[in-house]
């Protein structure tokens, strides 16, 4: 393209023109209005380079920080954009890139997020978004009851009532589990005689007034990080994080979470909450809720299920056994942004007892007054999009047969994918699919057979090799763009080794075939044998 730049003049009379006046139909950004509402996925294959371009390189593309004195005409910006940004963006909704949480969107969903957008609602007070009030309070119903499955009456009573709130909405799985465990504190350390509670006081004085040393937060190792940026944030600080082992399952160690509970009670540290994870980020994996919330009832310590990733499996009349024990949770994280198919921005908290938000409820004179239905009193965030809408038309469009079927499909397209990678004999499935998230790793035969006796410090040994061929292959073949997994290290549990590279899919995407999951495998055994050095450094021990 030619260096000269085009400008266009900053007068009250394009300002005017850009808030007032669309595109012409042959524009560009027309153009991909267009193309965009008849094949997005067409569109962004074309678009997205899909080979690997550094990162370095990419920075200098947006290398400057002088700010534009000079406007761009839209269309030579936009061009622009194509170019630069979305040309080096991921294609997440591709049906061979089985790495990611997050992957293809219904279509119905881009419309309405641009009607969305357009709307601009601000649901923090009800003067700001009417309608929008109560339809997000209703969403929050639905979720609510696809978890606690409460009557009829119990949703009358709670759904709209003033004073009370069956969860929050917010941007993602990160802020709702800060929310639940914001409630988990001011709960515990509340307003008595005496003192104010933790919210008027803060956590020193708190902890004094109830006479704890300290406060701790009780989730297995796999828990995601997100819960430590709570524990950061609500001044308990990283540490009062204690994880604890898994299983051999990668599910919390009941037992374990037991003892620690009564070493923490004899040291004068009070279990805040206990957290189960209904599948985690790394293995999909599910503790076990039902003996967590027996243990969480015993030491009156808030029991909080992080379900950001695997809530939506409660759609399944099949599979939403798994979660069995999730209804006995005090608070429960789901990400419509995951497993719902709605765009990024949509996560939620949910309450089992609908007064509980009381806890973190704030009011100021000029919006959020007591005794409005404003959910801005008991959010987090303030200024918040109506992201809720799309979660709704979801809900409606899809309805919970349909989401039971994404579901049943995900599971079993995992159970498809494991049965491939077992049956071959150079690949090893580390963790098993509960939901429809697995790891695996590349191992020739012959080691894989030398690991079934080796010592343990040959077991170190290749397993040094074997993350070395992981994380190669892995980054291979993402560079080759034709597909991606993703990757991550976790414990080879009961071999008494560090942590082990393995590669991670998530089987989410509805146009993921089981033809795609074989060419992956192919794509993989191709990568592998070219790694010689490795294999040829694998073979010698074999041979030693
Ligand atoms: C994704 C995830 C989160 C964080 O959610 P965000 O939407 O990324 O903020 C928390 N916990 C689990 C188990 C998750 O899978």
């Amino acid at each position: 393209m030619a260096n000269e730049k085009r400008y266009a003049q900053a007068n009250n009379e394009s300002l005017h023109r850009i808030f007032t006046i669309p595109e012409a139909p042959d524009s560009t950004l027309s153009q991909i209005e267009s193309e965009i509402s008849k094949n997005l996925n067409g569109f962004l294959s074309h678009h997205i380079v899909a080979t690997d371009k550094p990162l370095s390189e990419i920075e200098q593309d947006f290398a400057s920080s002088e700010l534009p004195e000079r406007p761009e005409y839209v269309s030579d910006h936009t061009r622009q954009l194509l170019e630069k940004l979305i040309a080096q963006s991921v294609h997440t909704s591709a049906p061979s890139f089985i790495g990611h949480m997050t992957s293809a969107l219904p279509y119905f969903l881009l419309p309405l997020s641009k009607l969305m957008v357009g709307l601009n609602q601000n649901l923090v007070k009800i003067e700001t978004s009417k309608a929008f009030t109560p339809m997000e309070r209703q969403v929050l119903g639905m979720m609510h009851r696809l978890v606690y499955a409460n009557n009829d009456d119990f949703y009358q009573d709670w759904m709209h009532s003033a004073d009370s709130s069956l969860g929050a909405f917010c941007s993602g799985g990160t802020v709702a589990n800060i929310t639940a465990l914001w409630v988990a504190r001011n709960s515990l350390l509340v307003a008595k005689p005496g003192f104010k509670g933790v919210s008027e006081e803060g956590l020193f004085k708190g902890l004094k007034a109830y006479g704890y040393d300290d406060l701790a937060i009780l989730v297995s190792e796999r828990g995601h990080y997100s819960l430590k940026k709570a524990a950061n944030l609500l001044g308990l600080g990283h540490d009062s994080i204690i994880a604890i082992p898994t299983d051999a399952e990668h599910r919390m160690d009941c037992k374990l979470l037991r003892e620690k509970c009564a070493e923490l009670e004899a040291k004068n540290i009070k279990v805040m909450a206990i957290v189960g994870i209904a599948g985690t980020t790394e293995t999909g994996t599910l503790d076990p809720l039902n003996d967590m919330a027996d243990i969480a009832a015993e030491y009156n310590a808030h029991f909080h299920v992080d379900a950001a990733w695997g809530g939506a499996t409660l759609f399944s009349n099949k599979y939403r056994y798994l979660l069995s024990g999730i209804e006995r949770a005090d608070s429960v994280t789901i990400d419509a942004h995951k497993q719902m198919y709605v765009p990024m921005g949509a996560g939620l908290v949910l309450f089992k007892n609908p007064e509980a938000v009381a806890a973190i409820e704030h009011h100021a004179e000029y919006i959020l007054r007591k005794g409005s239905k404003d959910l801005g009193s008991h959010t987090l965030e303030g200024s918040r999009p109506g992201m809720a809408m799309l979660l709704y038309a979801s809900l409606h469009i899809i309805s919970r047969p349909g989401f039971e079927l994404l579901i049943n499909q995900s599971i079993e397209k995992a159970k498809y994918f494991a049965s491939l990678i077992t049956a071959h004999e150079d690949f090893q499935l580390v963790s098993e699919p509960k939901l429809c998230l697995l790891t695996y790793r590349y191992v020739p035969k012959h080691v894989q057979e030398l690991l079934q006796s080796c010592t343990l410090q040959q077991r170190r040994n290749i397993n040094e090799l074997l993350d070395q061929l992981t994380i190669t292959m892995q980054k291979l073949q993402r560079e080759a763009g034709k597909s991606f997994v993703s990757r991550t290290r976790i414990p080879e549990q009961g071999q008494g080794t560090d942590a082990i590279s393995v590669f991670r899919v998530v089987l989410a995407n509805p146009l993921t075939t089981e033809d795609i999951l074989q060419q992956v495998l192919v794509e993989q055994e191709a990568i592998a044998t070219e790694q010689t050095p490795l294999l040829a450094q694998l073979q010698s021990i074999i041979d030693a």
